[in-house]
């Protein structure tokens, strides 16, 4: 079959027959090859800001004495911030992990007034003033079954995206109804948007529309692939909306066996 690889492998059989056995190997090659592709990003992710650390570190060995103050206070900041960028980049990687272990997602009662006003303050501290960010709950906010820290952090990611990819002035609402039983969440943006074809992508690790906008604004490439896996942990589904220039929407619906009334 055209596009598939199989493993040739003769045995000996009997006194002189041979046996022509076949293996498709397609799919582990395939993994295989992600596996490498990670390995191969993660490296190169870690590469930079550790090359940038190196580079102020020698810097300031070297030209200590006759530095003035400022100038050496200004290369720590920016050493600094990168050991930041990087932690923010294990942190990740270990929570992308964790989703990725077999433990059963726990089910608890996640009360759904609380987290959507966890969100809607961290949007806030993280826009500090740059945008007009609402919140809207329509009818009584109810309760979802599930991990309350990955919930938060998955809805937190689609919110701090949406700072981070709309322009000072910009409007984030934040939406949740109950829609026949079953919960929904939206993030709609006024921001840059993005273009058709790349949504089918964006939940992959390491995608980005705009690696240098990413970088800029803090992005790992690995918020969405983190929302993908705790949605999939849930049995809820995301719906990406966008038009660049415009705004997206990002929605995320849960099922209504996790959706219960308040
Ligand atoms: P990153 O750390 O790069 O933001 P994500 O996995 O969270 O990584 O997102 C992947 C890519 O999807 C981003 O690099 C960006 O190009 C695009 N993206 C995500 N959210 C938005 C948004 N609200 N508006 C425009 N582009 C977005």
């Amino acid at each position: 079959q055209p596009g598939r690889t199989l493993q040739l492998r003769v045995v000996p059989f009997g006194d002189d027959q041979k046996l022509l056995l076949t293996r498709d190997i397609t799919q582990l090659e395939k993994l295989e090859t992600m596996r490498r592709d990670f390995v191969a990003n993660v490296s190169h992710e870690m590469k930079t800001p550790l090359t940038v650390i190196h580079g102020f570190l020698e810097t300031l060995e070297d030209a200590l004495p006759d530095l003035p103050q400022e100038q050496a206070l200004s290369f720590i900041r920016m050493a600094q911030q990168q050991s930041v960028r990087m932690q923010r980049l294990v942190d990740d990687l270990l929570t992308l992990s964790a989703l990725e272990t077999d433990t059963p997602t726990p089910e608890e009662k996640v009360d759904m007034r609380n987290l959507l006003d966890i969100v809607l303050v961290e949007t806030k501290a993280l826009s500090s003033g740059r945008h007009t960010v609402s919140l809207t709950v329509e009818g009584a906010p109810g309760v979802l079954l599930g991990c309350a820290r990955d919930l938060r952090s998955a809805l937190g990611n689609l919110a701090s995206n949406a700072v981070r990819y709309t322009p000072d002035g910009g409007t984030l609402k934040l939406d949740w109804r109950v829609v026949d039983g079953c919960g929904e969440f939206s993030v709609t943006d006024n921001g840059i948007g993005i273009d058709a074809a790349h949504i089918p992508r964006l939940t992959e690790r390491f995608y980005r529309v705009d690696r240098g906008r990413s970088r800029e604004t803090g992005g790992t490439g690995l918020g969405l692939a983190i929302v993908k896996h705790v949605l999939e942990r849930h049995q809820a589904t995301l719906q990406i909306d966008s038009e660049p220039g415009r705004g997206s929407r990002f929605t995320v619906r849960f099922p209504a066996r996790r959706t219960l009334a308040g």
